[in-house]
C-alpha cells in the first residue's frame, strides 16, 4: 500500500528526515514511536503532502507522490492523497457545525456523493464510533474522546484505503483515551490499513503488527511488537522504552 524510498526532508539546516525507508501492506497496523522532535509528525505529513519531501520516493497504492524528490503533478497528488484518511492530535472538526455535517460535508463536496448512500454511512459510521445519539451536536458541546470519535467517523465517510493517526489520544484526559483506542482496534480488527504515531505502548503491543521506533530524523529500529518490546537491540529503544513505560 506504501512504499518510502530514502525519503529526506529538511527544514533549513535542520535535517528532520534523513533516508527513511518502510513499507505498510494491506491490512498492516504500523505504529510510529519515539521521542518528541524524532520526525514522526513530519513523516506523516510527506505522506498526504502537507510537507513536501527533498529527496526519496512515497509510493501509494502503486502510485508515485513523490519521486526521486518530484512531486507529483497537483492533480495526480490531489487523487492519490484522496485514499488516505488523517486523524490529527487536535480534532480539528469545523466547530460551527453539527456532528452530522462534519461528516457528510467533504462527501458532498469533494466527492458529490449520492444523498441517500451519504445519509446511510453517517448512521453506520456514527454507531460504530457510539456516537448515534449525538448526530445533531455541536462540537463544543462533545467531550474530547467524543470529538476524535466523530473525527474518525468523518475521516470514515471518504472510504479511505489508509488511515494515518497523529498522536489521536494525546491531547485527551487519559480517562477518555480507552473509548478513542477501543475504536482504533475496531478498526485494525475490521482490517484497515493504518499508520499511527503514539503514545501508547499497550496500543501499539497489542494492535499493530509492525513498529518503527524514530530517532532523530531515522528509523532505527524496525520490528514486530515482540522485537521492539521484548527483544530490542539499540541501546536507545531500550532507554526510549524504559523512558516511556
Ligand atoms: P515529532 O512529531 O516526532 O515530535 P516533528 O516531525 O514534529 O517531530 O519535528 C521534527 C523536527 O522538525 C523538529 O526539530 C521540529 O522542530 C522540526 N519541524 C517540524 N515542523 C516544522 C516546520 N513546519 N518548520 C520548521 N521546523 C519544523
Ligand atoms: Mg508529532
Amino acid at each position: 500500500m506504501i512504499r518510502v524510498t530514502s525519503l529526506d526532508k529538511r527544514f533549513g539546516d535542520n535535517h528532520v528526515l534523513r533516508n527513511i525507508n518502510f513499507e505498510v501492506e494491506q491490512g498492516d497496523v504500523v505504529a510510529i514511536i519515539g521521542s518528541s522532535g524524532s520526525g514522526k509528525s513530519t513523516l506523516l505529513r510527506c505522506l498526504i503532502d502537507l510537507e513536501q519531501a527533498d529527496g526519496g520516493t512515497i509510493m501509494i497504492e502503486d502510485k508515485a507522490l513523490v519521486k526521486d524528490g518530484v512531486q507529483a503533478p497537483p492533480a495526480e497528488v490531489k487523487k492519490i492523497i484522496s485514499r488516505m484518511g488523517v486523524v490529527f492530535q487536535h480534532f480539528n472538526l469545523f466547530p460551527h457545525l453539527s456532528v452530522k455535517k462534519n461528516l457528510q460535508l467533504a462527501p458532498k463536496i469533494v466527492a458529490k456523493e449520492d444523498k441517500g448512500r451519504i445519509e446511510a454511512d453517517t448512521k453506520k459510521l456514527l454507531e460504530e464510533v457510539g456516537l448515534s445519539d449525538r448526530i445533531d451536536a455541536m462540537p463544543s458541546t462533545l467531550s474530547g474522546g467524543e470529538k476524535q470519535r466523530v473525527a474518525i467517523a468523518r475521516a470514515l465517510m471518504m472510504n479511505p484505503d489508509i488511515m494515518l493517526f497523529d498522536e489521536p489520544t494525546s491531547a485527551l484526559d487519559p480517562e477518555l483515551t480507552g473509548e478513542v483506542l477501543k475504536v482504533m482496534g475496531d478498526l485494525a480488527k475490521a482490517k484497515m490499513t493504518m499508520i499511527v504515531v503514539t503514545h501508547e505502548m499497550g496500543f501499539a503491543r497489542s494492535v499493530a503488527n509492525k513498529i518503527l521506533f524514530m530517532n532523530d530524523g531515522i528509523i532505527l529500529e524496525e520490528g514486530t511488537p515482540d522485537d521492539i518490546f521484548n527483544h530490542p537491540k539499540n541501546e536507545r529503544t531500550r532507554e526510549f522504552l524504559a523512558s516511556i513505560t
